[in-house]
């Protein structure tokens, strides 16, 4: 038998016992006549002492001889510690070992095996199973486990049944590129790894499974950022016969219920928000309201007052940092500024005015404004003495979205996104098309699958060029603290609307054909109304844990270049594999 007990078990109550432990090498300390040895595994840290009084003198070798991260059996018996921690869960015990085994050896490894590592991150992705051996890791892979639980628990009993789509299937367009996989039996073709089971879980509602879900692997060739990577996994859903409100029902029980079983926390009823709503607001189609600081439009009583900036803006709009005048002289202003002018915001400048405490007003634009149209825009913002109103102006959309920019630094700033105090929003009533400048085309603001509102069909169909802007559709976010953790829609059920959206999207009939001919084909055999949505689950799971990056919650993950450093892939591959994928190898393409 390799064990009696796991690391994180013993307690005051086993004194007394026999045990046998196993596990790797934590630290040794080494008194001469007294070793200590903290012995780990997946469960805990057991504290194993060697006694020159008691233990034979191979023993006391023995126990020296091992290194850090060896794997080692010992059995021994429980004693109470003379000198106790509340540290772990066993401080109270340690065990007097009596024998004790190598079990394999270790070389020395590259970064400490402790909750701060002194590791970078390339090394332990190098290394990824000494990573995974630290708390932290660990920790992450195992909420990630009890919350794919969770899921399936939650949604199982409402029905819901869990169904595997194909990895190999054809690209779809998603707004990503897709990774393709050659066809060694068809030469020449290409299968594709698919973006989302989009158009497979639409598919099984025209099949009548009513209730679909799946936690699936997606893949999108995109540029990589910290939240993002080239494969990534969904809680993926689909159902039938329901409005927008039955999904929504659906969908926040199942967030209330993970929040509740994994973390404790009680959410609240979730507010909704239409999209216009959140722009206007918040400058974002994700906004954070973990915090106020909402915008607040001053156009029509700021413009026409002979201040160029404003006189030429579609909008002025500002925010109102409470209690924050005095905290920003005007070199801190000055650097706010250049801070909102890096090319990643490109803002052009930024006016302020300061709330004095007596009540009078310092603002950067006093040639332009006295006190008492100043006086109005405070009153406008609510704005009590102490505060520091920030205010933009410009192009609508581009204002807003460096707003919101502006919005959530000063959050940072004034520590109001505490990352575990949770606020979940859902955002509605997207824009069916967005409108491309540089293509001079409509994109899907979501997919090409998603249905306009019910109201704005008939419009869709025989409408204009600018009436398609207008176009809302039955598309939503669920967003918690600023970030977007799943989104879906009632899609098209109809194949001439669902015609009219791909034409619209720039499809020729054949196109259409070609790409979607089997889901417009599908339609023609009762396809019900249905609709759903997917959850990012690792964004999901990183969110909960309050933390920024998805990585720690996979367990393999690929680098910024996407690359996994440990397997080291991508590779190139044989010259016979070229040839049997119908392939040309580098060599055949540099002779051509
Ligand atoms: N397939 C969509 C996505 O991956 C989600 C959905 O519409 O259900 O974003």
């Amino acid at each position: 038998m390799y064990r009696t007990h796991k690391n994180g078990e013993l307690r005051i109550e086993h004194v007394g016992q026999e045990v046998t432990l196993c596990g790797w090498v934590q630290t040794i300390r080494d008194k001469g006549f007294m070793i200590w040895i903290d012995l780990r595994d997946r469960y805990g840290i057991t504290q194993l002492m060697f006694n020159q009084d008691v233990s034979s003198s191979e023993l006391m070798e023995a126990a020296k001889s091992v290194g850090r991260e060896f794997v080692v059996k010992a059995t021994g018996k429980v004693i109470e510690r003379s000198s106790k921690t509340d540290k772990i869960p066993t401080g109270d015990i340690e065990v007097e070992v009596t024998s004790f085994e190598i079990l394999n050896a270790s070389i020395t490894p590259p970064f400490t095996i402790e909750d701060e590592s002194d590791g970078g991150d390339e090394l332990r992705l190098k290394y990824r199973y000494l990573d995974i051996r630290r708390t932290p890791v660990r920790e992450k892979l195992i909420f990630r486990s009890k919350l794919a639980l969770e899921t399936r628990k939650y949604l199982i009993g409402d029905d819901f049944v869990e169904v595997e789509t194909p990895f190999l299937i054809k690209s779809t367009p998603e707004g990503a590129r897709d990774f393709v996989v050659p066809s060694r039996m068809n030469p020449g073709q290409f299968y594709a790894l698919p973006q989302s089971p989009q158009t497979f879980k639409q598919i099984l509602m025209v099949a009548g499974m009513d209730k679909y879900f799946q936690i699936v692997k997606c893949f999108r060739d995109e540029d990589l950022r910290a939240d993002r990577q080239p494969e990534f996994t969904q809680i993926d859903c689909e159902m039938a016969f329901v409005t927008q409100d039955d999904i929504l029902n659906t969908f926040e029980g199942l967030t209330k219920h993970l929040f509740k079983t994994t973390l404790d926390v009680d959410l609240g009823d979730f507010p909704r928000m239409n999209y216009d709503e959140a722009m206007s607001r918040y400058g974002s189609d994700k906004p954070d309201t973990r915090f106020g600081m909402e915008f607040v439009e001053l156009t029509d009583i700021a413009k026409g007052k002979g201040f160029p900036v404003f006189d030429a803006a579609e909008i002025v709009v500002g925010i109102c940092a409470e209690g924050q005048a005095e905290s920003y002289s005007n070199k801190d202003i000055k650097k706010l500024t250049e801070w909102m002018q890096r090319p990643q915001i490109g803002a052009k400048g930024m006016i302020n005015v300061k709330v004095n405490a007596d009540g009078t007003f310092k603002s950067s634009v006093d040639k332009f404004f006295d006190a008492d149209a100043l006086k109005t825009w405070a009153e406008k913002f609510d704005a009590k003495p102490g505060d520091l109103l920030l205010i933009m102006a410009g192009e609508t959309d581009k204002t807003r979205k460096q707003l919101n920019e502006l919005r959530l630094e000063m959050g940072n700033r004034m520590e109001l996104r505490d990352p575990m105090n949770f606020k979940p929003l859902w955002v509605l009533d997207f824009p069916l098309l967005e409108w491309d400048e540089d293509s001079n085309r409509f994109h899907a603001m979501h997919h090409p699958f998603t249905s306009p509102k019910k109201a704005d069909v008939e419009r869709m169909l025989n409408g204009d060029h600018e009436t398609m802007k207008a176009l809302r559709a039955d598309a939503y976010d669920l967003v918690i603290n600023g970030v977007e953790i799943g989104g879906g829609s009632i899609r098209i059920h109809d194949r001439a609307l669902q015609a009219r959206n791909f034409k619209l999207l720039g499809f020729t009939d054949e196109e259409a054909e070609d790409q979607f001919g089997f889901l417009m084909g599908a339609f023609e055999y009762g396809a019900p109304p249905h609709g759903g949505i997917a959850f990012g689950f690792d964004r999901l799971c990183s969110v909960m844990n309050g933390v920024t990056s998805i990585r720690d919650f996979i367990a393999f993950p690929k680098n910024n270049q996407g690359r996994d450093t440990m397997i080291d892939a991508p590779s190139l591959i044989h010259d016979e594999q070229y040839d049997e994928l119908f392939l040309k190898s580098t060599a055949e393409v540099a002779a051509e």
